[in-house]
């Protein structure tokens, strides 16, 4: 659906970047700027940019870079429409006359979710679903809590609910955009889930959004298998349970590892237990915990995997505004297994008694080393001591070296002497890897390197970024740009479509800005263009100098072709490929 530039223009205009991104991404002040730590990706030092001046954002870290709408768009897993529609209701703008495509399948994706839930569930308590029945009764689940988490069973058959779904009008390639058929080789579809018992994952609407799908006994086939992202679901950020967690009303949420530990928990009590969906942890499912919930108590399996997820998991929340606390389980190996052994009391003693993170880290550690040994002492203190440089607050790395100064008959001044080594040894890390991410992007590499003496097409493509920025940024610019060049000098594919969209707004008297473009251009166009505004964002660009790049552009010795590929390295690459043409 295309929506009038006009109508963009003035709902950017009402929804300022930096009030937008801050409802989210706590901002510092730097100069005209603002900067902070990207939700995009996990970092310790904030390389997330405000540009207030071009309304856009750009992470120096990842390369994530747009304007307020694309923000939206990936803060909140929103379609463009719906990005729309979210920043119209927060500053009370009507839409526009819409013809919503993406809406719609949505809606027509939650309708067949619905009916496959209620199909599974049927199928359960049909003949078919005896075993299921069986293999639930053996797990100790009872029929409320059957019922409360709408569990089902998807029997044996290839169609059975493609014929279903068929029979209430849903077409082939619908279900498989739900992700509850396939397409085999022969053309015709299948169900994916067989012989599985069904858990519906179901969002804080109550609307069933995706399915997990678990294996009975020792039928071949992966033991869970779960719903890949659909229109209505990203693995990556969808909670089991949380809709029930939400529910509870209580401000600590149990986080697990499976299906099976949330519900038993939520049978015992627990109410506030939440599983991710078959994948690791993710930052979106911490901000998601963080939203609902002051604390978490992680309680992972006890096995190795189990405690190297905890310490991963962990290592997410350190950044997040919520209180983590560690569940240490022994004689059993999940909370499943643990409540069946020893009951509720003794599993709600373990959550009242769970160490912090902290804690956790500094109790593992010990249990390495006999402290009675001096050697042996000394390295437990140096590595507790690493530990201990992670903590930001100055007062509870006191509190901790007082403690370990008692638990090893250590000076403390020594203790503390070493942790300001330790810190000092974490600060070079963090500057080491920063500098490591930043070369990595494409964009900053370049203009970490002296343009000047690499090959001429990054010199071109940089004078073409430039020319565009300072278009974009001062619209009176282009008159001396047009004079001199036409679309055909942007050898760069991402420089060529800004310049030919700014032509096209400036030439029919409209203003050629940021906010407009970006969604009239293709997404890596706009992506790439933040990352300019980023760069540039303390440079001016006068009009000598954009003189100085058109000449540079017409004067740069490659060919047009060779010149369109975005780096040097891409260059040899091709120039390698013809080669071997060649012979
Ligand atoms: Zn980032």
């Amino acid at each position: 659906m295309a929506i009038p530039p006009s109508y963009i223009q003035e709902l950017t205009a009402r929804n300022d970047i930096y009030d937008v991104v801050s409802r989210y991404v706590s901002l510092k002040r730097a100069g005209r700027l603002y900067k902070g730590l990207c939700p995009f990706h996990n970092e310790r030092s904030p390389s997330f940019m405000i540009y207030p001046e071009t309304q856009s954002y750009y992470c120096f870290g990842c390369g994530a870079g747009g304007d307020v709408i694309k923000f939206v768009m990936e803060m909140n897993s929103l379609s463009y429409i719906e990005a729309i529609r979210f920043l119209a209701q927060s500053c009370g703008m009507p839409m526009p006359e819409e013809d919503d495509g993406a809406a719609k399948v949505k809606s027509r994706v939650l309708q067949m979710n619905k009916l496959a839930a209620q199909f599974f569930y049927r199928s359960l308590n049909s003949d078919a679903g005896r075993n299921a029945r069986k293999y639930l009764r053996d797990r100790q689940l009872s029929d409320k809590t059957i019922v409360n988490f709408g569990l089902g069973y998807a029997d044996a058959g290839w169609q059975s609910l493609t014929d279903y779904l068929k029979g209430k009008g849903f077409s082939e390639d619908e279900m498989v955009s739900a992700y509850l058929a396939a397409r085999g080789k022969n053309g015709r579809v299948y169900d994916i889930f067989r012989d599985r018992v069904m858990f519906p994952i179901i969002d804080l609407r109550g609307n069933v959004i995706a399915f997990g799908g678990r294996i009975m006994g020792d039928a071949s086939g992966p033991k869970y298998l779960n719903s890949s992202d659909t229109p209505v679901f990203k693995k990556s950020n969808g909670l089991f349970a949380l809709n029930l967690a939400k529910k509870s009303g209580k401000d600590t949420f149990i986080l697990a590892e499976g299906y099976m530990d949330v519900i038993a928990m939520h049978q015992a009590g627990f109410n506030n237990a939440v599983a991710t969906l078959g994948t690791a942890l993710t930052q979106q499912q911490v901000k998601l915990i963080s939203d609902y919930a002051k604390r978490v108590v992680i309680s992972y399996d006890s096995d190795e995997a189990g405690q190297k997820a905890t310490r991963r998991a962990m290592e997410l929340f350190s950044k997040a505004e919520v209180s983590v606390r560690v569940l240490q389980m022994n004689g059993a190996k999940d909370p499943d297994e643990f409540i069946k052994k020893y009951g509720r009391q003794r599993f709600q003693m373990l959550i009242d008694q769970s160490d912090s993170a902290l804690d956790f880290n500094l109790s593992k550690l010990k249990s390495q080393y006999d402290i009675s040994n001096p050697e042996q002492r000394v390295e437990y203190l140096t590595k507790a001591c690493d530990i201990l440089a992670t903590l930001n607050n100055a007062i509870r790395q006191d509190v901790y070296c007082t403690r370990l100064a008692n638990e090893t008959g250590t000076d403390k001044a020594a203790i503390k002497l070493q942790l300001e080594r330790a810190r000092s040894k974490k600060r070079r890390i963090q500057n080491y890897q920063k500098e490591k991410e930043l070369l990595k992007n494409p964009l900053t590499r370049n203009v970490k390197a002296d343009w000047r003496q690499k090959e001429s097409t990054v010199q071109k493509t940089f004078a073409q970024q430039q020319i565009v920025c300072a278009i974009l940024r001062n619209n009176s610019l282009y008159d001396v740009v047009k004079n001199r060049l036409t679309a055909k000098n942007f050898t760069d594919g991402d420089m060529r479509a800004v310049y030919t969209a700014c032509q096209d707004l400036l030439e029919s008297g409209q203003a050629a800005d940021y906010s407009v473009l970006a969604h009239s251009l293709p997404q890596q166009a706009a992506q790439t263009l933040a990352g300019i505004f980023a760069r540039n964002a303390d440079i001016i660009i006068t009009e000598k100098d954009v003189l100085m790049h058109i000449e540079n552009l017409l004067t740069a010795k490659l060919s047009q072709r060779e010149a369109g590929e975005k780096s040097v390295e891409e260059i040899a690459r091709r120039i390698e490929l013809l080669k071997g043409k060649k012979k």
